[in-house]
């Protein structure tokens, strides 16, 4: 076993992923326009009931093409999470839209479904959902409530590979939805991500966007403004050997899960992940711990304490209306959103990579333990 520290996220990239790279390089097809791009393009889909799948460069700029594709600009409002990444807001903010928050729900960390209708206007064009940590937003009474105004939904599925809500796939719903394959991901490409439609004309905005918006007919002029965001015959060679082992993935995920809960369910004044909901099992993303307020230690100084037991950690979420960067536009001036704002300063979570070794998680959990006994 290592002395060194462990770290809060491990990849596990030992089953195709190097016979897909050599793949790349003995045949040269090394950029985007090599076939394990739309391979990897239509496996995914597959897996998520989508119609089309673009792959990008990362899920933030999934989100910036999700947002864009549906034209949303200046006078509109999005309705999303207060807790959540920056990714969610930066091209809301950038494209001039205003972006409106909804507060968690104490128990999933998710945004609370029964806040988002009293932040409808006659503006709102947009929700944006965003699944935390390893339990889906409750996707029905929100696409209820989307209908019943004639809003889009994103959804982000960054976190959500291979879990369902009721049955379904994490990803199958909304108007667009994007995902990450970030290494501490379900899934990584290295860097990488994608945009999810069922709607044709949507997923070719998408790809347009993907691609500078070049012209089939006349590449080199522009009736639109996109970005460089295509992902690599290399990143996607990773992400289809990778997507072969999905389900033995969510497997482990939920064997780490159960370990740190019977290792640390009997530690005073703290909140764990709740295992499951009436409609989805929890797949650990990662494994969060949140902090009673009972207790004087908050989430940074037990991360120090962890640091220096060798455990790598991350704090959760700061919530978007306490981001300088916004704060400095005007928004969200004298709003307050008390659960995100406890997750984030009683929240971290602990190492929860798919590479964790038993043994690692065993000297985790006697570290944690140590700290929080
Ligand atoms: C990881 C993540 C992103 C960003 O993905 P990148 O690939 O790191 O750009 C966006 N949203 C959520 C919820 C994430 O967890």
């Amino acid at each position: 076993m290592s002395t060194t520290g462990i770290p809060v996220n491990t990849p596990l990239l030992d089953g195709n992923e190097r016979k897909y790279l050599l793949e790349c390089i003995e045949s040269g097809w090394i950029s985007s326009e090599g076939p394990f791009v739309r391979r990897f393009e239509e496996s995914f889909a597959e897996r998520v009931d989508r119609h089309h799948g673009v792959a990008v460069c990362n899920g933030t700029a999934a989100l910036d093409a999700a947002v864009e594709a549906l034209g949303i600009g200046a006078g509109d409002e999005v309705i999303l999470p207060a807790f959540t990444i920056i990714s969610c807001i930066a091209q809301i903010v950038r494209a001039g839209a205003t972006p409106v928050l909804v507060d968690s729900d104490p128990v999933t960390w998710n945004m609370d479904v029964r806040e988002v209708e009293a932040r409808i206007t006659p503006r709102t064009r947009a929700i944006m959902v965003v699944h935390i940590y390893g339990l889906p937003v409750d996707m029905d009474p929100l696409l209820k409530i989307a209908a019943r105004h004639g809003l889009a939904v994103i959804e982000d599925a960054a976190q959500m590979h291979g879990q369902t809500y009721k049955g379904r796939p994490c990803g199958s719903f909304g108007d667009l939805s994007t995902f990450s394959f970030y290494p501490n991901k379900h899934v990584t490409t290295g860097e990488g991500g994608m945009v999810l439609a069922n709607d044709d004309k949507l997923a070719d905005d998408c790809r347009s966007l993907r691609n500078l918006c070049f012209q089939p007919h006349k590449r080199f002029v522009h009736e639109r403004l996109g970005w460089n965001l295509r992902m690599t015959n290399l990143q996607a060679a990773l992400g289809l050997a990778q997507l072969e082992r999905l389900d033995e993935f969510l497997v482990r995920k939920r064997r780490m899960g159960a370990r740190y809960d019977a290792a640390l369910s009997t530690l005073p004044a703290i909140q764990l992940p709740l295992v499951e909901t009436s409609y989805a099992r929890n797949a650990y993303w990662v494994y969060g711990i949140v902090l009673g307020e009972e207790r004087d230690m908050d989430a940074e100084e037990a991360m120090r304490q962890l640091a220096a037991r060798g455990i790598g950690t991350r704090p959760f979420f700061c919530p978007m209306h306490w981001q300088p960067v916004l704060q400095r536009k005007g928004l969200f001036e004298s709003e307050s959103y008390p659960v995100a704002e406890r997750l984030y300063t009683r929240g971290f979570y602990i190492p929860s990579g798919l590479g964790l070794a038993k043994a690692e998680q065993d000297r985790v959990c006697e570290a944690v333990t140590e700290v929080l006994a």
